[in-house]
């Protein structure tokens, strides 16, 4: 691995990691998903929009804990009252009182769920999700997209397991083909448990996608007809399109939705919500995990909730969003590129055009963080309501730095 002495700790930690860690560190937060050697590896901090790695550098950061930090590092509108629930107790053997107000909160919130279950991880959620689904209709084929990310369990990872058959049965399709969807819903004709789908497609390394308008509609009637459970998959997209879910925002009607990351600001919680007509169904289901019931993160979730609806975080999110976009096609237009800014405002990513390996992604994220800029070459990115136009500010003039370097290794 290239050597590079600003990040020497974050190094020193990753061998000490390799010997009693498989991998190192493992996943999407691995240094073979970002730039090895040109970026930090370990975090010890953070605050607002920014982190510090274990080097001492500091960065405005813009993967958010991967979208969890919704309201940004540290918020004490979140941390007080999860603090003073630590001290009370976080998991008390049964649940606490705030199991219930939480699910009660959501399910007047989010748009068309009649009851909620918690979990700890979007995996948890998108696993219970399909396994419902099986339950409820009888039936075992599960359909997604081509290069969705599900989670990390086996029917939807990146593992394959030749002697398991969790994969016989989950059939894809390219996102938004609304031809090769039909056919597959012909061609498994009432064997067909769910389809699970993101809001829109945010795939890893390639632009994001927007669903057509007739989209939704079309994924609904072959659902209707085929007796099929709709899964909106709402992990990553979680309040930043809307504060009823994504679902709201492109006027989908799922029969489940997950949620998680953004749910309790960076607390390990997650939730599977559904129709109330499902509620029964759900209810058949042994829903359990030892630390499934811990007060801590649901009380962070009540106070987040709270926060976003009135902060109104979403048009924050946009407005920073937007600025950052428009900034940085500018930046790279004065040097004589174009660049590729897709996704939602508030959750951006960025390609350049004829760079198939990412090769300019990863030159020009490097630069970034080299300045003191976390922008993930690979996965898309996020705003925080942390973020303000100073911080977008200071990114764009380090842009047009990075951007200028990239001219002189092209
Ligand atoms: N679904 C989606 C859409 C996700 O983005 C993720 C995580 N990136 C997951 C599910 C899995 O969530 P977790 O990593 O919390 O298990």
């Amino acid at each position: 691995m290239s050597g590079n002495n600003k990040y020497k700790t974050s190094q020193t930690l990753f061998e000490r990691a390799v010997k009693v860690i498989p991998g190192g560190i493992y996943g999407s937060k691995s240094p073979g998903f970002t730039v090895p050697g040109q970026f930090p590896y370990f975090f010890t901090e953070g605050e607002g929009c920014r982190v510090k790695d274990a080097d001492g550098n500091s960065y405005i950061d813009y993967l958010c804990g991967f979208g969890s930090m919704i309201l940004g590092f540290g918020n004490s509108v979140v941390d007080d009252p999860a603090i003073a629930q630590i001290r009370k107790g976080d998991l008390l053997n049964c649940p606490s009182p705030v199991f219930v107000d939480l699910a009660e909160r959501l399910c007047d919130l989010i748009t068309g769920m009649g009851w909620s279950v918690f979990a700890k991880n979007g995996s948890d959620a998108t696993t219970l999700g399909v396994t419902m689904a099986r339950v409820h209709t009888g039936k075992r084929r599960i359909l997604m997209a081509d290069g969705a990310y599900h989670g990390s369990s086996n029917w939807c990872s990146a593992n394959q397991f030749p002697v398991l058959d969790d994969r016989d049965y989950v059939h894809t399709f390219p996102y938004g083909d609304e031809e090769a969807l039909k056919e597959l819903f012909d061609i498994y004709r009432d064997e067909i448990a769910c389809i699970i789908l993101t809001p829109y497609h945010h795939p890893a390394y390639i632009d994001q996608v927007y669903p057509e308008k007739s989209w939704y509609p079309l994924v609904e009637s072959l659902c209707e007809k085929e007796g099929a459970l709709f899964i909106m998959d709402d992990i990553r997209a979680n309040f930043r399109l809307s504060i009823k879910g994504s679902h709201n925002y492109f006027n989908a009607h799922p029969h489940l939705v997950t949620m998680g990351k953004s749910l309790a600001n960076g607390y390990p919680i997650a939730a599977l919500m559904g129709t109330p007509e499902l509620k029964k169904a759900a209810g058949s289901l042994f829903i359990t995990g030892t630390f499934w019931t811990s007060s801590v993160p649901m009380v962070a979730a009540l106070h987040c909730l709270e926060a976003m609806e009135k902060w109104e975080v979403q048009s924050h999110m946009n407005e920073v969003g937007k600025m950052l976009k428009d900034g940085l096609k500018s930046a790279a237009e004065m040097e004589g590129f174009k660049v590729n800014l897709t996704g939602p405002d508030s959750i951006p990513f960025m390609t350049f055009p004829d760079d198939p390996d990412l090769y300019h992604n990863q030159i020009f994220s490097a630069s970034m963080a080299k300045r003191g800029v976390y922008l993930h070459p690979h996965h898309n990115w996020f705003l925080s309501y942390a973020h303000k136009r100073e911080d977008i500010q200071e990114t764009i003039e380090k842009a047009a730095e990075s951007f200028k370097e990239l001219t002189r290794v092209n």
